[in-house]
């Protein structure tokens, strides 16, 4: 067990596939699963610098992380960049955090950005987990956090498609966490609200801002706080279950 600070433990020598892990809520992920003393395989679709400054953030907590760039949505690429590591390495963790957002009222959205958005999300969830889930299952043991989102409980105006997708992810989550369960392998969804990232850095606060009860969006950190206790000893008797992160916004 690997003690790191904080009031929780960790498995040692463990390693954590965290998917859209370069920017915003899934680099806060991967740095706070390194700090608590996983090794991380980060993936990301196309900008590789960025994966490559979180990389090194990493490195300087002294934990190693692999660089897998592919898209989520490409069965093919999924298995091309998997399949040579999952044959030595089962990670412990697997956080289905790769998103997109295509905004558009109903009327005025197109097929195309309905299928995008749930290709990434959807698709996206199916087959990671599809590739690390038979390694898990014979281990008898791992972590499964996906991340949804507000707008997958209460809906958004402009997220049709959006909203479908992550309420998609939930019913995906309560599924697989009763399948799974009696194999040592849980799953939980964690659902933000509104997170200062690049994917909100178009939302105009003074709209947002009076609905949240707590008076301020939230932070990357806020999100990678219970994903990291979701991955936690202390958290082995929770599976199933969806966690908000949204400053009271939806309650
Ligand atoms: P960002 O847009 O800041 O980052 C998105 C990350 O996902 C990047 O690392 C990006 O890689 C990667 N990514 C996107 N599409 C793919 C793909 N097809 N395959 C692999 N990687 C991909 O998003 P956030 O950090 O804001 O969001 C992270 C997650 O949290 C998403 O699922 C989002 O829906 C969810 N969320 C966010 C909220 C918010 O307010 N920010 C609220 C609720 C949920 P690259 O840069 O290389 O494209």
């Amino acid at each position: 067990m690997t003690q790191t600070g904080s009031p929780f433990t960790f498995p040692s020598g463990k390693t954590a596939l965290v998917t859209g892990g370069s920017r915003g809520i899934g680099r806060a992920i991967s740095l706070s699963l390194a700090r608590a003393g996983f090794d991380i395989w980060l993936n990301y679709r196309s900008n590789h610098a960025a994966a490559e400054e979180v990389g090194r953030e990493i490195a300087d907590l002294g934990r190693s992380c692999r660089l897998l760039g592919f898209d989520v949505s490409d069965p093919e690429a999924v298995s091309r960049s998997l399949d040579p590591l999952l044959a030595t390495t089962t990670p412990y963790v697997l956080v289905n955090n790769a998103g997109a957002i295509r905004d558009a009222v109903m009327i005025w959205m197109k097929f195309d950005e309905w299928r995008e958005v749930l290709r990434t999300i959807l698709d996206g969830f199916f087959l990671v987990t599809k590739c690390v889930l038979p390694g898990m299952l014979s281990s008898r043991e791992g972590r499964i956090v996906n991340i949804s989102s507000t707008s997958g409980q209460a809906g958004r105006p402009g997220q049709v498609n959006y909203a479908a997708a992550k309420a998609g992810l939930i019913g995906a989550t309560k599924a697989l966490a009763a399948e799974v369960g009696r194999r040592g392998v849980l799953v939980n969804a964690v659902a933000p609200g509104f997170i200062a990232t690049d994917m909100t850095a178009q939302v105009p606060l003074d709209r947002v801002l009076p609905a949240i009860p707590l008076g301020r969006v939230g932070q990357a950190e806020d999100v990678a706080g219970i994903v990291a206790f979701l991955c936690s000893s202390e958290a082995g008797y929770i599976t199933g279950q969806v966690f908000g992160c949204n400053g009271g916004l939806y309650v």
